[in-house]
């Protein structure tokens, strides 16, 4: 007589909860929502964390029962943290400069792109060495990944270019405004690239979002192509919804067609198809376009600023000299408000350390804090990190273990309080020491510093 899923998780209470998952899947074929329920109960752990867990490991499939039961990434919508996070199409533009240009009246079509002063920079990257392209351009006036682009360019076959709009989180939403306000000078951007490295096929990777959003892009690459014709080929893919998004080998996964995981260690061994590969955020093409436009160096950032205590939610263009305060204060924001500057892997500041520059805040971990999201005062911090936690652990890619188990079990302790905190900092700091990539060690790092505030 087969084992009951009931059978299986008293005879295995001691055993890690994976391996009951597996043993389960290896008698039932398949994990059904009562077992993960009963599961749930016995380790007193949220039935979240028991999907995270599930969900990491690849070969674990749910039954259509507990698919439909599986609980997902917080909606928009919801009555949450999350929903007072401004809309990217939405969101307001607050300071404008060489990056924002042409959001307040978006080109319609090529034409009226052209009119705006769009392919100028095309034109000129025609005009001069590709080499001058890379060295004066793009190393010498915009883009940090210097690195990469060096690799790229000395790579023995042309390499792909892979323009990256998924921030991974809810939170930050500049990059998509970027791209649904001025997706031309992306592209343009993505064109010149091609030029200094010899690149013929490009990517833009994007968040699921509407399929409205992916054919309007696709639209736009495609009028480029026409009028170009320059042997460089760009296609639109919409990644599927992952907080690793942004991590540039969860990026090259997905597009080569597997589960988007954020494992690589080091940035010289991302490759794509086997073939050399340079992944950068829409916003370096956005400045390629600019800087080749106006010769100017641009040195600024799109910046978000939301929540519920903001007056005009919305993208702010600043330098990374401008203070968290000065942004919040861009935006209205209350006085006395405090904040989470890098959304579910940043820091929590209070009041008094809001008049610190966003670019001096920036850690290697951390290189694009891009997002401020104001509270009302200190009290919101303890539900956000739960919130955040929990999203995280539902939503990290599950690659290294520390990470996997780490991030299920912030999210539960968090749950209960009074917080045990020497055992949450142990595990944070643990995370943070060992997760392979920035998304899981700053989701810890978050952890942390909600710690030093509420307790
Ligand atoms: S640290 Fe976390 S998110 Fe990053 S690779 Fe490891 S499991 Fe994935």
């Amino acid at each position: 007589m087969a084992t009951s899923a009931a059978d299986i998780i008293d005879s295995m209470s001691g055993s890690p909860l994976a391996e009951v998952l597996r043993e389960l899947q290896r008698q039932q074929g398949f994990l059904g929502e009562e077992a993960l329920e009963l599961l749930a109960r016995q380790r007193r752990a949220s039935l979240t964390q028991v999907y995270a867990v599930a969900a990491s490991f690849p070969g674990l499939v749910f039954d259509e029962k507990a698919e439909r039961a599986r609980p997902g990434l917080p909606e928009a919508d919801e009555p949450d943290f999350f929903s007072r996070v401004v809309e990217p199409e939405a969101a307001a533009v607050l300071t404008r400069g060489p990056l924002a240009a042409r959001f307040e009246d978006p080109p319609a079509d090529l034409e009226a792109y052209r009119r705006s002063g769009g392919l100028e920079a095309l034109a000129r990257a025609r005009e001069i060495k590709p080499e001058q392209v890379l060295s004066e351009v793009v190393l010498g006036k915009i883009t940090r990944n210097t690195a990469g682009w060096q690799r790229a360019a000395t790579a023995l076959e042309p390499p792909v270019i892979v323009a990256n709009a998924c921030a991974g989180d809810p939170v930050a939403g500049q990059a998509q405004k970027l791209l649904a306000a001025d997706a031309w000078a992306v592209l343009e951007g993505m064109f010149i690239a091609s030029l200094a490295l010899g690149a013929e096929r490009g990517f833009v990777y994007v968040d699921p979002g509407s399929a409205e959003r992916c054919r309007s892009l696709a639209s736009v690459a495609k009028a480029m192509m026409e009028a170009w014709e320059p042997g460089f080929r760009v296609e639109v893919f919409c990644g599927p919804r992952s907080l690793v998004g942004s991590e540039e080998s969860a990026v090259l996964a997905a597009i080569e067609g597997r589960r988007p995981l954020a494992g690589k260690a080091s940035e010289e061994e991302l490759s794509l198809w086997g073939g050399p590969v340079l992944v950068d955020g829409v916003e370096v093409f956005a400045a390629i376009t600019a800087v080749l436009a106006s010769g100017e160096r641009v040195d600024t950032r799109l910046y978000q600023v939301s929540g519920a205590v903001v007056e005009r939610p919305g993208i702010v263009e600043a330098t990374p000299s401008v203070t968290v305060r000065e942004l919040m204060e861009t935006a209205g924001a209350e006085a006395g408000a405090e904040a989470l500057l890098g959304g579910l892997s940043g820091v929590f500041l209070t009041e008094g350390e809001l008049d610190q520059a966003v670019g001096e805040l920036e850690t290697a971990d951390n290189p694009r804090w891009r997002t401020v999201h104001v509270l009302r005062d200190r009290r919101d911090i303890y539900p956000i990190a739960v919130q955040s936690a929990a999203y995280n652990a539902a939503g990290l890619c599950g690659y290294c273990v520390p990470c996997r188990i780490g991030s299920a079990r912030m999210a539960e302790m968090l749950e209960h309080y009074p917080l045990d905190v020497q055992a949450l900092e142990q595990v944070a700091a643990l995370v943070v020491k060992t997760g392979i990539c920035s998304a899981g060690r700053g989701a810890a790092g978050m952890v942390a510093s909600a710690l030093k505030h509420i307790v």
